[in-house]
């Protein structure tokens, strides 16, 4: 039963439960259309909540009997819920109630995915599975029986008893049902162990279906890594006496956290040599760090209301990228975050999906598991641990765990142990969780008698709901240089916090060419008025990787702006001074591997748009074209020099120096192949034995329109490996050229392999779509066409996966009044279908709005 009307949730309207629950048994008898769960809860008035009904949240149940002390009760049903009259003291609630795994496609609750019988709880899935109250402030302590004929059946905590056809688990540390899980299933475990700090022994196990066991050994290293690593940098713990990774075909997110038994998408944690590239074993190696560090925060410490979401993902998000700096390159990863902070936070940032990293309303909270949230969410923490520094952090931290553990917590709190811990009043710093949009910061210079003085303003433009914004706290880190390229002032952290304020520097024996918002060190769109001369200056001379690569990426934006409004020519000047650096042989292949790409076309389109000027994205696209095609001429003896001198002759490892070699082999490699036609990537796909080189070459012929007979080879090698099958569905599309990517998209759902129901094949196709953006963005429409029809299609069975993918349409504003009547009208055809989900329906209407 669906919602008639969707209700809106406010967070002003806080109110604790009226009960507090002791613990939870739940007996759960597996059959994939008919499973029945049977739950005993002790209730007790909770002294600090206001009188209310009792009402458990409960959705698509069965309910079977219900009971309360032992007496048969007849509660009142809703398609939310239950209510009943209870006792005023405390009471032992029970109930049963039939659910149908095999039929739950929106893998939602308890479901089936290759017969393996799974879980996802977060956010709002455990009321699919019983009767509960089912909110992160209500925590207690589980004891699971489950009871199937699966080999392997596995819950949360510890394994306290099995028997032929029956397993109990107990977990003792008190959490909410949104860290539930169950999994039971024909598996095999790849087996690992841990000693703790304090000399515990933890039994680590990946679970996977039989043949994927030979996909787990990186994945258990990285496990051990990051438990290593949080002891060392946070001086945290594992709590249990064992930890559980499995590994699921059928999943909506990456991974999810649930206590001692984290769930992962199989794209996330399989990994090896043949089958993964490089891109994707560092990536495995993250998400595994994000979910183990969960188990402090998280799952010790929990969110008291789902609008504190990025309490603990803004907060994990940012400790699983301090973890891949300390394990690979510290430069690399803030340059990729940014990239990607970009590419994804910034287009929601400035659209009609903006909100804040602290939403203060939603319809359907998985609609608010967003970049903001979880992105932008992290950027403030780095922004907080820049304005009170390394020691103050980590006093503020221990804190946090100090005082915090066990409760379910919220963002006042966590700022009020940052404000005990340094003495400092975060009151203006709150802004950056309640404000949404990205500030626009400006800055001005001025040099007189051995002064340089630095005038920053800033501004935040409206946002949905949010017309006015006060100034933030922006840390800006600069550096100075001096005209010979020496730095006379080392990176200082400037600390402003009025809509214009000046800082200067003194003491200077001639005008310094400044590098400003060195690292990134706030989340802003900075427009700065420097001229070509003092970018190229930067990008030889600066001591910041990060702003030595941003004054690249600067000059291909600004050389790509004057291409697409002015018909200017490729900026040989900037393709010389990059040269040098690219030719570098003491810099880190990743870093100039990254040097190499050019700003994103969707980028472009928001930086016209900014401008007042409506982007074009076949001109975009053109421009692009022509200058990676200028590029490309200009270092023809360059290119095959470098492919030589990147090759990797040793056994192939995902680490960082290999990879990074790689990178910028295959970052030459699509370069040369504008040369050749596709004559080395063909060389190289044929000779690869690895899939990093492999897919490279493969995404090359297909820019080059020479894939034919490398597609046949790939699809006939790879036929029967479900995720490097997503990778091949996905290339085809991504790297076509525009005019053929919604042609061959929509050829390729017609194949029988095209299992859109699997949320990572329907991505493949769909989500590849929308990053060719000129493809996407096809004058006729088509783009968008086939994008709203399967949207529609996915509805009706996974509305979360469906809802996410929505937010393509987020930019549709900036475009020509043809293109944005296209987009319009197929966002109307979706919000015009019948018994749309609440996920999808509130996602069109903020597009709309
Ligand atoms: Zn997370």
């Amino acid at each position: 039963m669906k919602d008639a009307s969707p209700q809106t949730i406010y967070l002003s309207d806080y109110t604790p439960f009226g009960w507090q629950v002791a613990d939870v048994h739940l007996t759960v008898k597996l059959a994939p259309k008919a499973t029945r769960v049977v739950s005993r809860i002790h209730f007790q008035p909770n002294p600090n909540a206001p009188a209310q009904d009792f009402f458990l949240h409960g959705e698509e149940l069965k309910l079977i009997h219900a009971a309360i002390d032992g007496t048969e009760v007849t509660p009142e049903l809703t398609p939310q819920g239950l209510r009943c009259d209870v006792p005023s003291g405390p009471f032992l609630w029970e109930t049963e109630v039939e659910i149908a795994p095999a039929e739950n496609t929106a893998l939602e609750g308890l479901y089936m995915s290759n017969g393996m019988y799974c879980t996802q709880c977060e956010a709002e899935g455990f009321r699919k599975i019983t009767y509960y109250p089912d909110r992160p402030d209500v925590m207690a302590t589980f004891t699971v029986r489950i009871e199937g004929d699966t080999p392997v059946k596995l819950s949360n905590g510890n394994p306290t008893d099995s028997g032929e056809g029956w397993a109990e688990w107990h977990d003792p540390w008190p959490k909410p049902a949104y860290l539930f899980a169950l999994v039971a299933g024909d598996l095999v475990n790849h087996p690992g162990a841990f000693t703790t700090m304090s000399g515990k022994e933890v039994e680590l196990n990946i679970w996977v279906r039989p043949g994927d066991e030979g996909k787990c050994a990186f994945g258990m290293e990285a496990l051990k890594a990051s438990m290593t690593w949080d002891e060392e940098v946070y001086g945290r713990e594992y709590d249990l006496d064992i930890f559980n990774i499995v590994a699921v075909d059928d999943f909506n997110m990456g991974a999810m956290e649930n206590k001692g038994l984290n769930i992962f998408n199989s794209s996330c944690v399989l990994a090896s040599p043949e089958t993964s590239t490089d891109a994707n074993f560092e990536r495995i190696e993250a998400i595994i760090a994000h979910e183990y560090f969960h188990n402090w925060t998280g799952n010790r410490i929990t969110c008291r209301d789902w609008f504190q979401l990025c309490l603990k993902e803004g907060l994990t998000v940012y400790r699983d990228s301090q973890f891949t700096s300390d394990m690979r390159s510290a430069e690399v990863k803030r340059i990729s975050d940014v990239i990607d902070l970009r590419a994804r936070q910034f287009p929601e940032d400035q659209g009609p999906l903006s909100h804040p990293v602290r939403p203060e309303s939603f319809q359907e909270i998985n609609n608010f598991y967003t970049a903001t949230v979880y992105e932008k969410g992290a950027e403030v923490i780095g922004m907080l641990k820049r304005l009170v520094g390394d020691e103050a952090y980590a006093k503020a931290l221990d804190l946090y765990f100090e005082r915090h553990d066990g409760d379910a917590a919220t963002i006042e709190d966590w700022l009020r142990v940052f404000e005990d811990a340094t003495g400092r009043d975060l009151t203006q710093f709150q802004r950056w969780y309640s404000q949404s949009g990205t500030p626009h910061l400006s800055v001005s210079e001025d040099y007189a008698d051995g002064t340089f003085t630095l005038t920053f303003k800033q501004e935040t433009p409206p946002t949905p709901g949010q017309p006015d914004k006060a100034p933030q706290v922006l840390p800006i880190a600069v550096g100075l240089l001096n005209p010979n390229g020496d730095e006379v002032v080392p990176t200082t952290v400037l600390e402003m916090t009025d809509a214009e304020q000046s800082f200067r520097f003194e003491g200077l024996s001639a005008k310094p060419v400044a590098s400003i918002l060195r690292g990134f060190s706030a989340p802003v769109v900075l427009d700065r008025e420097t001229s070509a001369e003092e970018k190229r200056f930067l990008l030889a001379h600066d001591t910041d990787a990060f702003n030595r690569w941003e004054a690249s990426r600067d000059l291909a934006r600004g050389c790509l702006f004057d291409m697409v409004t002015e018909g200017a020519g490729p900026d040989t000047a900037w393709i010389d001074a990059l040269e040098q650096v690219i030719r570098d042989g003491d810099l880190d292949p990743a870093f100039r591997a990254l040097m190499l790409a050019l700003p994103t076309q969707s980028e472009l389109a928001q930086m016209l748009h900014a401008k007042g000027i409506t982007p074009d994205p076949d001109a975009i696209h053109a421009a692009a074209e022509t200058l990676r095609n200028a590029m490309a001429e200009r270092w023809s003896s360059l290119l095959p020099e470098l492919m030589a001198a990147t090759r990797v002759t040793d056994r192939y490892s995902p680490d960082a120096k290999q990879s990074g070699k790689r990178a910028l082999g295959n970052a030459v490699l699509s370069l040369q192949t504008r040369l050749d036609g596709g004559k080395a990537a063909q060389a190289q796909f044929d000779a690869a034995d690895n899939m990093t080189m492999q897919l490279s070459a493969l995404s090359c012929l297909i820019s080059a329109g020479a894939e034919d007979a490398a597609l046949a080879a790939f699809e006939q090698q790879w036929k029967d490996d479900r995720l490097v099958m997503d990778k091949w569905f996905a290339l085809q599309v991504a790297a076509t050229k525009p005019e053929t990517a919604a042609p061959r998209a929509e050829a390729l759902t017609k194949r029988p392999d095209f299992d859109w129901k699997n949320p990572n094949r329907f991505r493949a196709v769909m989500g590849s779509l929308a990053m060719n953006h000129a493809g996407f963005h096809a004058k006729d429409g088509s783009g968008y066409r086939l994008l709203a029809e399967w949207l529609i299609k996915l509805d009706g069975k996974n509305p979360q996966t469906a809802a996410r993918m929505c937010s393509v349409f987020q930019t549709w504003t900036r475009y020509d009044a043809g293109r944005q009547a296209l987009m319009k009208a197929e966002l109307e055809r979706i919000a015009a279908k019948p018994d749309l989900s609440r996920d999808v329906s509130e996602m069109v209407g903020r597009l709309l709005s």
